[in-house]
């Protein structure tokens, strides 16, 4: 070989020169040959041959033999590969015919023939030649020349793709184009830090990010300009990642001079370069998010102090910290007196006022590790933890009471409020946050009870209460089904004539486990779990029917009263039921009537005054029961469509033997009469209350002094009865 082909000379061919790593493969290549070459220029002429052998398998490499005048005298598998023909077609064929792009053809001949001639080597070089079809092939040539047995030249050219490694520089090219772009618009920040932790490099798509004059990094520690928690964390992770591997990330936040920003920082060892890669991203908004989304729903939004969910989970927490410490501690449950009141007679936004007040006020009474949370409503909760004896509650409790008899400030008027509490203690009363809460609640209901105003501890009678509670509960469902329920009727008589107008349906449940329950006990539960809506329907379908027949077999226009319950009003298909049983009975509208309290017309939805108007509509009969006892509103008469009004028992029982209570009736007949309401009396047991009633213009009694509530068969044959106090 000549001497002049290692000094790199311009290239004939016009290519570059280029050294990378499949330039030296195929210097390898080369030797090899020139060994072979050297073998057979010494020794035997077959080894040609065995050169041959060596490359015609090998795919990945082009290997073409040229004789003196260029014609193909070898072709390996990998030409084919490259260049698309196959042996056959390109053996016998000229170089400068198969491969050699037209531009190149006269340089390419030109090179060989000085090659051959004059011995100027033609040097490896990277070239653009042509498939057979018509295809750039862009190759990284060598090219070996020696003199076969015959005493004539050779050319080998060894041509390797370069098409892979094009792709792959391109691709990386790109990919370094792509990160500068990442770098640049993305807000994180790029550090890479030498394993001492100084920075080498860094990249900021917004150098106002940094926090700190940037010509001033490099070659910095984290520890130069951040404080020094931030940068124990950075020292601690960076040396956690050296060990462990990984993507570490912790956060952190720096007090800046626009505020408190928040940041997420990752770090990861690159090991092979003995650098470490850290990324900082502001995460201030993120963070701003999520603690206004915690704020929402852990907090309150009108009293900003926790809201149930919360103040349950404080409460569970509370329970095991106790339990730990062997400690007890109390819930409070504090309900807001006649809170109701307030809305209704000075409009939510004074309520709203009440309640943030009443939050600050009980906030300020407790320590600062005692919860106090809004469950809901005017209801809220104080958790008192660390006590030593229950009775170390009762203080706190009494300030709670007394911090609220100060009169409220509320646009400019005073409001006079009370709060009724409960108090529950763990773990006498209870070891998990529901029965705590639950028992909290029954001692509320007993200071209402008690006359509001007050508070009250949970007792073992409440307990017992509790469990009767739950009992009744379980039982009532599937009492429907199980036939369990029967209606009973009362008999109501008018006092002008002394005969029978019509009766009220009351509701019995005969249950095999609880025997007899009363509806006093059992109705509201079945309210509060919404049993009411099916087991209302049953009392209405059974008093129409009873009406009927009854009406059928005495030939008289009677009248049957249904109570119904508040939660009966919520029942979208209320309004349809009362109108099908009515049809499907065949009783007139004007027959039933429904007695109501004023509980119903406190729950203040629009659907109440839906009803009562479709109702007065359809001709039913509305009756207010219990008069005397709620509030006594004289505007929900007004306001609604009464018929009747019925003076509670409470009343009747004392009118014989208090004064106060015949005055009240007596007020309320005539006040009763004034609206055109008919007036009746519940609970007459007497002939002394009887005579009373009837004197002060009574016009219906009802009681047991004519029957108590009977069945239904009892009642139809109630008309001897009947008939033996119309002779009086
Ligand atoms: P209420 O509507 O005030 O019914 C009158 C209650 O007074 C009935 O009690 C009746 O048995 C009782 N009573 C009648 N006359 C006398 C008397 O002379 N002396 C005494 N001591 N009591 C008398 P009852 O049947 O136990 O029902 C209690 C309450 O349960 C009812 O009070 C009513 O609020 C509710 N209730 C009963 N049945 C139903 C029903 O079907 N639906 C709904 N929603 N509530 C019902
Ligand atoms: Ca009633
Ligand atoms: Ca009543």
């Amino acid at each position: 070989m000549h001497e002049e082909a290692c000094v790199e000379p311009l290239h004939p061919w016009g290519a570059k020169r280029k050294r990378d790593r499949k330039n030296i493969e195929l210097m390898y290549f080369c030797q090899v040959i020139k060994e072979k070459e050297w073998d057979m220029e010494n020794h035997h002429a077959d080894t040609r041959e065995s050169v041959r052998q060596l490359f015609d398998t090998v795919d990945a490499i082009s290997v073409q033999g040229y004789d003196q005048e260029r014609r193909v005298v070898y072709w390996n598998i990998g030409s084919e590969k490259i260049y698309g023909y196959t042996a056959e077609e390109a053996l016998g064929k000229k170089l400068e015919d198969l491969i050699i792009p037209e531009s190149m053809r006269s340089n390419v001949v030109s090179s060989h023939k000085n090659w051959v001639n004059k011995g100027i080597e033609i040097p490896a070089s990277e070239l653009t030649l042509r498939s057979k079809s018509g295809r750039d092939v862009s190759v990284y040539s060598s090219h070996v020349m020696f003199c076969n047995s015959r005493g004539e030249y050779e050319m080998y050219c060894i041509d390797v793709d370069m098409g892979d490694v094009k792709k792959a520089q391109s691709q990386a090219v790109s990919k370094e184009e792509l990160l500068k772009g990442v770098f640049e618009s993305i807000p994180d920040l790029f550090f890479l830090l030498s394993e001492d932790g100084n920075i080498i490099d860094y990249h900021a798509g917004d150098s106002r990010k940094l926090y700190v004059q940037h010509e001033n990094i490099i070659g910095k520690n984290m520890a130069d300009f951040l404080p020094e928690e931030v940068s124990a964390k950075f020292n601690a992770s960076i040396a956690k990642a050296m060990v462990d591997g990984g993507v570490l990330s912790f956060e952190y936040y720096l007090d800046l001079p626009i505020g408190k920003a928040y940041f997420e920082a990752r770090v990861s060892h690159l090991r092979g370069q003995q650098q470490l890669m850290v990324i900082v991203r502001d995460i201030t908004e993120a963070h701003e998010t999520a603690e206004l989304i915690r704020k929402q729903a852990y907090f309150d939004s009108l009293t900003s102090i926790p809201n149930r969910f919360l103040s349950l989970d404080r409460l569970s927490q509370m329970i095991k910290e106790m339990d730990r410490n062997g400690e007890k501690g109390a819930v409070v449950f504090l309900d807001v007196d006649d809170f109701k009141k307030v809305n209704d007679s000075l409009g939510h936004d004074a309520g709203d006022k009440v309640l943030i007040e009443a939050a600050n006020r009980l906030s300020s009474t407790v320590r600062e590790s005692d919860t106090v949370g809004r469950l809901g409503g005017d209801e809220f909760i104080v958790l008192l933890g660390s006590l030593t004896e229950c009775f170390d509650a009762v203080d706190v409790v009494e300030k709670l009471l007394d911090v609220f008899r100060e009169p409220f400030n509320i646009d400019g008027r005073e409001l006079n409020l009370t709060t009724s509490i409960g108090v529950a203690v763990f773990p006498d009363n209870g070891e998990s946050a529901t029965d705590l809460l639950r028992n909290a609640d029954a001692a509320m209901y007993q200071s209402k009870e008690l006359g509001r105003n007050t508070y009250s501890f949970f007792t073992k009678q409440m307990n017992a209460m509790i469990l009767r509670r739950l009992e009744i509960e379980a039982q009532l469902i599937g009492a429907l089904e199980r036939n369990e329920f029967e209606v009973y009727y009362q008999p109501k008589i008018n006092l002008n004539d002394r005969r029978i107008v019509g009766v009220e349906a009351l509701l019995r449940w005969h249950n095999p486990v609880m025997g007899q329950v009363a509806p006093d006990e059992f109705i509201p539960i079945a309210e509060h779990t919404g049993l009411i809506v099916p087991i209302g329907k049953y009392v209405l379908a059974h008093a129409l029917d009873f009406l009927r027949e009854w009406g059928q077999t005495q030939r008289q226009e009677y009248t049957v009263a249904v109570n119904l319950s508040p939660r009966q009003f919520r029942d979208q298909g209320f309004v349809d039921f009362v109108k099908e049983s009515l049809r499907a009975s065949g009783v007139a509208p004007d027959r039933l009537e429904f007695e109501i309290t004023e509980g119903v017309l406190m729950i203040g939805q629009s659907c109440v005054d839906e009803v009562l108007s479709t109702l007065h509509t359809l001709g039913v009969k509305l009756s207010m029961d219990d008069f005397g006892t709620g509030y006594s509103s004289l505007s929900y008469l007004r306001q609604y469509d009464f018929d009747l009004l019925k003076i509670d028992r409470s009343f009747v029982s004392g009118i014989t033997t208090n004064r106060e209570d015949r005055d009240l009736v007596t007020a309320t007949i005539a006040m009763a009469h004034s609206l055109n309401l008919h007036v009746v009396a519940e609970g007459v047991e007497t002939a002394e209350q009887l005579t009373l009633l009837q004197e002060l213009g009574c016009d219906i009694a009802q009681g047991y002094h004519f029957s108590k509530p009977i069945p239904a068969l009892e009642m139809m044959g109630y008309k001897l009865a009947e008939r033996s106090m119309a002779k009086n």
